[in-house]
């Protein structure tokens, strides 16, 4: 049946309480990216979630394909995470002092990854922002590079030309962060090496880090070009100034290793700081940021350069974290592998079919669509904003008309997870034609 010819789902319940929402709090939402501004329409309030599914307050199911935008690899309510947290719950919620938790935590990123020592914190923008504190401390000098299109939280000096929300809302910055705090912030297009070298070669001593997404996901997923992060990683060694690889998103998602798993790992570098969160903290605010161990140990209190948090490492969610990252086997990728292969073949083969012009775009098992862009590949923000967001706004409603959340953003990554199994795939595939051909 088309989508057309349905009864439209019940949203009472929602549109209730997103009143409610919007007299206590800016928008009714706790983070932009959740509104359907960019789409028109009422966010629905979620009381559930079970494997790849999330359940309404008017008692609609969804198949769930924001994934609480990256961190629930595992999908909702794993009943071994959820086991492992209640015990902690009842050894107390938060101590104050060293557990030990927090250690095999850091122990399992370390053996993961090529960082020598981590930091706990309790969100990725605290990741990104203690890290480049860290590059500024180490190195002694001031200026950062990042790329446009690139969201690294809401960092003051790392909003300028960010994606994610910042590209949905199509603002460059924001008011309230300083001229002083962006002067120097230097952004780049991305992929672009030409531009990274040209910096360089006039700036680079005054360089203290240049930080990436590892592979970008904030303007729509637009992997790197094949060499780009060692080119990076290299020009930045050459220059003094550490590369900063971000790994919030891909960290733990794209694989054991993350996105250095796929091309660091083979081609012999490794990032001198990294960041990461989302899959890491298993559901929870749990973040990190690490990398050398003479760069990390500039950090207080065995060095000068001062960074704290009063639930970093907390028990519970570094133990959400540890019990995601155990269960992380080799089996759980190939699953999220194969199933993001299969959604995303089929959401081609639908637009295909309607007509709707599209690019489909992977890195890995994390990949989104392009809906009408101007170019034949994204490579950059550019590109990335020469979408026609109409479109994917007739997509979107028609998608969650029967029963599929997509961030109801044309700028952000699909997410799967190993709990989306054939029931819950299936439901997305018999949901794309119509949608399609609603956008067309
Ligand atoms: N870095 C990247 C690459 C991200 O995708 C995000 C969030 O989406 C962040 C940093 C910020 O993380 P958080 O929202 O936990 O502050």
């Amino acid at each position: 049946s088309s989508p057309d010819a349905r009864t439209p789902l019940p949203t009472d319940g929602s549109a209730a309480w997103f009143e409610r929402a919007h007299r206590v709090t800016p928008g009714g939402v706790n983070s932009p990216v959740r509104a359907f501004n960019a789409v028109g329409g009422t966010p629905r309030f979620m009381v559930s979630g079970q494997g790849a599914w999330l359940t309404d307050v008017d008692g609609n199911d969804y198949v769930d394909l924001i994934c609480s935008w990256g961190p629930l690899l595992l999908g909702h309510a794993h009943p071994e995470v959820q086991a492992r947290v209640a015990e902690a719950v009842a050894r107390g919620t938060s101590y104050g002092t060293p557990s030990r938790s927090e250690v095999e935590l850091a122990e399992e990123i370390v053996a993961r990854t090529p960082v020598e020592q981590v930091r706990l914190v309790s969100s990725g923008t605290e990741a990104t922002m203690s890290a480049i504190r860290l590059a500024r401390g180490f190195t002694g000098r001031d200026v950062v590079v990042k790329f446009a299109g690139c969201y690294h939280g809401h960092v003051d000096s790392l909003l300028a030309e960010a994606g994610s929300g910042l590209a949905t809302h199509a603002v460059a910055g924001t008011p309230g962060v300083p001229a002083a705090s962006v002067e120097a912030t230097v952004v780049l297009p991305y992929n672009d090496r030409a531009a990274v070298e040209q910096l360089f070669a006039q700036r680079g001593g005054e360089i203290a880090c240049l930080v990436t997404e590892a592979s970008p996901g904030n303007m729509g997923v637009v992997p790197p070009e094949p060499g780009f992060n060692e080119f990076l990683a290299q020009t930045c060694a050459r220059h003094g100034a550490l590369f900063v690889s971000d790994e919030v998103m891909t960290g733990f998602r794209v694989s054991r290793q993350g996105q250095w798993g796929l091309d660091g790992a083979r081609e012999g570098w490794a990032p001198d700081l990294m960041t990461f969160g989302k899959v890491m903290g298993g559901g929870f605010p749990a973040a990190a940021f690490g990398g050398r161990a003479d760069v990390m140990g500039m950090l207080s209190p065995q060095g000068p350069v001062y960074q704290a948090g009063t639930l970093s490492g907390n028990p519970v969610a570094t133990t959400a974290g540890l019990t995601t990252l155990r269960l992380a086997a080799d089996e759980v990728y190939a699953h999220v592998d194969a199933a993001a292969a299969t959604v995303s073949a089929a959401a081609g083969e639908a637009l295909t079919a309607a007509g709707v012009p599209h690019l489909v775009q992977h890195d890995g098992n994390m990949f989104s669509v392009f809906f009408a862009p101007q170019v034949d590949r994204v490579v950059d923000y550019v590109g990335a904003a020469s979408q026609d967001t109409a479109v994917f706004r007739a997509f979107f409603h028609a998608m969650l008309e029967q029963g599929v959340y997509l961030p109801p953003s044309a700028f952000e990554a699909w997410f799967l997870s190993a709990a989306h199994d054939d029931r819950a795939i299936g439901h997305v595939l018999d949901a794309l034609p119509g949608a399609a051909r609603a956008a067309a």
